[in-house]
């Protein structure tokens, strides 16, 4: 016999698979905001800036974890007639500038709501488990504790299968937050450089994928760095899927550099109107001013060959000659152990700010132009305190 109650428990469970098909809501709310395992871009309401919670893989103790998601949707036509963008910040979670502009391009998207021709998905905070440690890799405590670096994992392994927790984050992320690629025509990942380093704004571009060098001078950056990328990075990983995708970092770890946050802003208008998601103001497309930026193929890392104490004698841009000085190396008595010079005339692209330095560690790296290096066509990265190879 079918009770009153009986009933009433079949159509709410029901209404919970129905409600459960919507982007894959899992009922839970976290903050006021809907805590999903999926994203549908269909279910996400248009004309709109709608927050999310992606649950991804707990870590020990059974402690959730949960990735903050922007989706910003025009009207519900341009869900297929406009682009989808991806914007991310802070895989390494000491790397905080391109938290502050994910913030604010999605306050922008929000006033600017009913001009958007497309999607936006923005994930201001990649790695919460580094934002928590302060420092740049995913840390799990199993045994005495890995780090992880969560730029390296993409498209990461299934959870389901028993994946280790920052491998399923990737997945999850690239799979169902990202939809394989189904949910983004271009990528833009944001960080800084390394804790303890300084740089100016720059690009990471693989020219081989079309319109990467587009986005690329879009960003008008200080230094674009042709690159032939890293594996299982997210832009590594969109590129070798199709995607065109960049990694742009914004001065230093752990310092709010107000200026380049603005100028990636400015970068984030220019990319939104030359993909039509904004309307533009202008007949013809954006000519980028690339009068400040220097184009290089080689970043050449400079190691200490001791542990010790280094002060830097150069600034980022500088430019130096073959030979020059570029920092001195001390032990604890203020002896030199050696003065570390630039094997190669070059552009200072970043310099190290903490003192403390181990042997192998960069004191300062430099970006030129070369195709000695071997592997080199399409842009590298050496460490050495030689020179490039004779051609
Ligand atoms: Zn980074």
């Amino acid at each position: 016999m079918i009770t009153y109650t009986s009933l009433t428990s079949i159509f709410l469970s029901l209404t919970t698979a129905l409600v459960a098909a919507q982007t894959n809501l899992t009922g839970d709310i976290l903050h006021g905001v809907p805590v999903i395992n999926y994203l549908s871009l269909e279910d996400v309401p248009s004309n709109a800036v709608t927050r999310y919670y992606l649950r991804v893989p707990s870590v020990n103790g059974g402690w959730d974890v949960h990735l903050p998601v922007f989706v910003a949707r025009g009207a519900p036509e341009t869900l297929s007639t406009g682009k989808k963008l991806s914007v991310s910040a802070s895989i390494h979670g000491d790397e905080l500038n391109g938290v502050r502009v994910t913030q604010r391009l999605f306050e922008k998207l929000e006033h600017e709501i009913d001009s958007l021709n497309g999607t936006v998905i923005g994930i201001p905070t990649v790695n919460p488990v580094g934002n928590y440690l302060n420092q740049r890799n995913y840390f799990t405590a199993g045994n005495t504790g890995f780090f992880t670096n969560l730029n390296r994992v993409f498209p990461g392994d299934d959870p389901a299968e028993g994946a280790l927790g920052p491998n399923g984050q990737a997945y999850l992320i690239w799979n169902n937050l990202w939809g394989n690629t189904s949910n983004v025509d271009v990528g833009i990942d944001l960080h800084t450089t390394s804790t303890g380093s300084e740089a100016p704004l720059y690009v990471y571009a693989d020219i081989r994928l079309p319109y990467v060098e587009r986005i690329a001078n879009l960003l008008q950056p200080d230094i674009l760095k042709i690159d032939a990328g890293e594996p299982g990075s997210i832009e590594t990983t969109f590129v070798d899927y199709g995607i065109p995708a960049v990694t742009v970092e914004i001065g230093s770890a752990k310092v709010w550099r107000k200026d380049y946050i603005e100028r990636t802003l400015d970068f984030f208008d220019r990319l939104l109107v030359d993909l039509a998601l904004l309307p533009s103001n202008s007949s013809e497309p954006y000519t980028p001013d690339l009068s400040e930026t220097y184009i290089g193929t080689v970043f050449h890392s400079l190691p200490a060959l001791y542990g010790g104490f280094v002060e830097t004698l150069v600034n980022v841009l500088d430019d130096v000659d073959q030979g020059q000085d570029i920092a001195i190396v001390r032990n604890a008595w203020g002896d030199i152990l050696e003065i570390v010079k630039a094997p190669v005339a070059a552009k200072i692209h970043e310099i190290r700010t903490d003192p403390s330095i181990e042997p192998g560690r960069d004191v300062a790296n430099l970006i030129y132009n070369s195709t000695a290096w071997p592997d080199c066509e399409a842009g590298c990265i050496v460490s050495s305190r030689k020179g490039p190879p004779a051609q």
